[in-house]
C-alpha cells in the first residue's frame, strides 16, 4: 500500500520579487513500511520537498497524497491534525522549548491532540519510549541539561509519542558523532521494523545504507534512485555501504 503518493510537485519560492523554482515536476511514491533517504548536493531542495510532501510548507502546484488524501488541497486545521495524529517529525533544529524536562517536551504532542486520553496513558507511552530509546535516566532533566545523542533521541521519543503512521527526518543524526548517530540509526531502523515508515534527509552514506531506497536529487528533481532492499542483519552493512557509494559516484556525489 501507498502511504506517500507524489505527482508532479512543484515549489516555487519567490524572493524579492524573484521566482526560485525550488522542486520541478516531482513524482514519487512511498510504500508503507519503507524507510526512505533523501540525499543529494546542498540546496538541491532536499529540505523544501521533505516539508511539502509532509505539509509543513505549502505546495505551489501538484498533488502529495497522504495514506490517499491530498494535502495540496487541505486546510490548514485538517493539516495541523494530520501532522499531529499521523506523522512524525525530526528536524535538525530540534525544537525542543528551553524551560521544560525531556519528559515534558516528549509528551507535549500528546496533549496537544485531540485524542481523549488520561495524562497517566501518555506518561506511560512516554516512558516506555524513553526506556526503549536508553534516555529514562534524564526524564526530569532540564532540556538544556543534556547530550546531543541524548536530545536527538528525545526528538524520536516525541515524534513518536502520537504513533505517527511516518515519521520525516531532516538530517537527523547531522549534528552527532559517529558513535551517537550510529546508535540513533539503530533506533531508526528498529521503530521501521516495527512498522513505522520514515523518510529522512542525510548527507551520510553509513546512515543511508541503512534504509531500504535512496533517492537522489539533483536541482529540485529526482535523478535517480536505488534500491537496496530490506537490511537484514548488520553484517550486510559494509557490501551494502560500498554498493551505495558506487552508485553516488555515478550520480555525481
Ligand atoms: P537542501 O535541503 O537540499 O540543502 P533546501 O530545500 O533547503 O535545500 O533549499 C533549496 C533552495 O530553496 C535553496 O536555493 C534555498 O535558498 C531555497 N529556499 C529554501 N527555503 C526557502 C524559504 N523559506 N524561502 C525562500 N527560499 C528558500
Ligand atoms: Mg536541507
Amino acid at each position: 500500500m501507498k502511504i506517500l503518493e507524489v505527482k508532479d510537485l512543484c515549489k516555487t519560492y519567490i524572493v524579492n520579487k524573484r521566482q526560485n523554482n525550488v522542486l520541478k515536476n516531482v513524482n514519487f511514491s512511498i510504500d508503507e513500511g519503507e524507510m526512505v533517504a533523501v540525499m543529494g548536493p546542498s540546496g538541491s531542495g532536499k529540505s523544501t520537498l521533505l516539508y511539502t510532501v509532509s505539509g509543513m510548507d505549502a505546495i505551489t502546484s501538484g498533488e502529495a497524497h497522504f495514506c490517499g488524501k491530498n494535502i495540496a488541497k487541505m486546510g490548514q486545521k485538517e493539516l495541523a491534525d494530520l501532522r499531529l495524529d499521523d506523522m512524525g517529525f525530526i528536524f535538525q533544529q530540534m525544537y525542543m522549548l528551553k524551560n521544560l524536562t525531556v519528559q515534558d517536551n516528549i509528551i507535549l504532542p500528546a496533549v496537544q491532540s485531540g485524542k481523549q486520553e488520561s495524562r497517566k496513558e501518555i506518561l506511560e507511552r512516554c516512558q516506555e519510549l524513553m526506556r526503549k530509546l536508553g534516555i529514562i535516566e534524564i526524564a526530569d532533566n532540564d532540556i538544556n541539561e543534556v547530550s546531543g545523542g541524548q536530545l536527538q533521541r528525545a526528538c524520536i521519543c516525541r515524534s513518536m509519542i502520537n504513533n505517527p503512521k511516518m515519521i520525516f527526518a531532516d538530517e537527523p543524526t547531522g549534528a552527532l558523532n559517529r558513535a551517537s548517530s550510529g546508535e540513533v540509526m539503530e533506533e531508526l531502523a528498529k521503530l521501521n521494523a516495527e512498522g513505522t515508515t520514515i523518510m529522512m534527509v542525510t548527507h551520510d552514506v553509513k546512515v543511508a545504507a541503512r534504509c531500504t531506497r535512496v533517492m537522489y536529487i539533483v536541482d529540485g528533481n529526482i535523478k535517480g534512485e536505488y534500491n537496496l532492499g530490506r537490511c537484514e542483519s548488520n553484517s550486510q552493512i559494509r557490501e551494502r555501504e560500498r554498493a551505495l557509494n558506487n552508485w553516488l559516484m555515478e550520480m555525481g556525489w
